[in-house]
């Protein structure tokens, strides 16, 4: 069941928006940034942040995609291992400031992943993390530099994240498990 809507359509385009700005800002510019959506729902994410920041500077920038997931052999958060299923990041990251693009933050096992899966294709100059919703709970010590809200949670409750190109509505609520 629904807890409480956070975002309906123009929430999650005028956060896009902040966050496309905050991005360019925090750089100086785009030449040497490049995105890796964590698929699936990061993907269409880093596609509107790179539309928004091609409106604003005029450039295209690279887009890859990591499918990582997280494994887990019981009900708990414990003993949960990322699987790396598939990088695809066509272009090189050396020298370049990688901004990851997820969903949701949660324990930070997923980026930690990330991170590592990143390494192995090259040496970036920088990796950045921007994300939609930030539920809280880290279990490591990640935080994201782009946040499109912070929204405090309790373990049981889900963030439900759904996007035009993957769901065929864009809204963003807390359900109750
Ligand atoms: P973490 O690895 O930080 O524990 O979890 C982050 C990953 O799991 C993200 O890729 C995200 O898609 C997914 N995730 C974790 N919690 C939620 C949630 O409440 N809602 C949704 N939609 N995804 C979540
Ligand atoms: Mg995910």
């Amino acid at each position: 069941p629904v807890k409480a809507h956070l975002m309906d359509s123009e929430g999650i385009r005028r956060a896009i928006t902040r966050i496309a700005h905050e991005i360019v800002e925090k750089n100086q510019g785009v030449e040497e940034l490049v995105f890796v959506g964590i698929r699936r729902r990061g993907v269409p994410l880093a596609q509107r942040l790179r539309e928004k920041i091609a409106d604003i500077e005029g450039l295209q920038i690279p887009l890859g995609a990591l499918d990582i997931t997280l494994y887990r052999d019981d009900l708990t958060t414990l003993h949960v291992q990322p699987l790396i299923h598939k990088t695809e990041v066509p272009f090189s990251i050396d020298g370049k400031i990688v901004v990851l693009v997820d969903d949701v933050l949660y324990t930070g096992r997923t980026v930690r992943a990330a991170l590592d899966a990143l390494m192995d294709i090259g040496r970036p100059q920088a990796i950045q993390l921007a994300v939609l919703i930030d539920r809280g709970h880290r279990e490591l010590p990640i935080r994201a530099d782009f946040v499109g809200k912070n929204v405090p949670t309790a373990k049981k409750e889900n963030i439900s994240v759904r996007l035009q190109e993957i769901d065929g509505d864009d809204v963003v609520s807390i359900q109750e498990i």
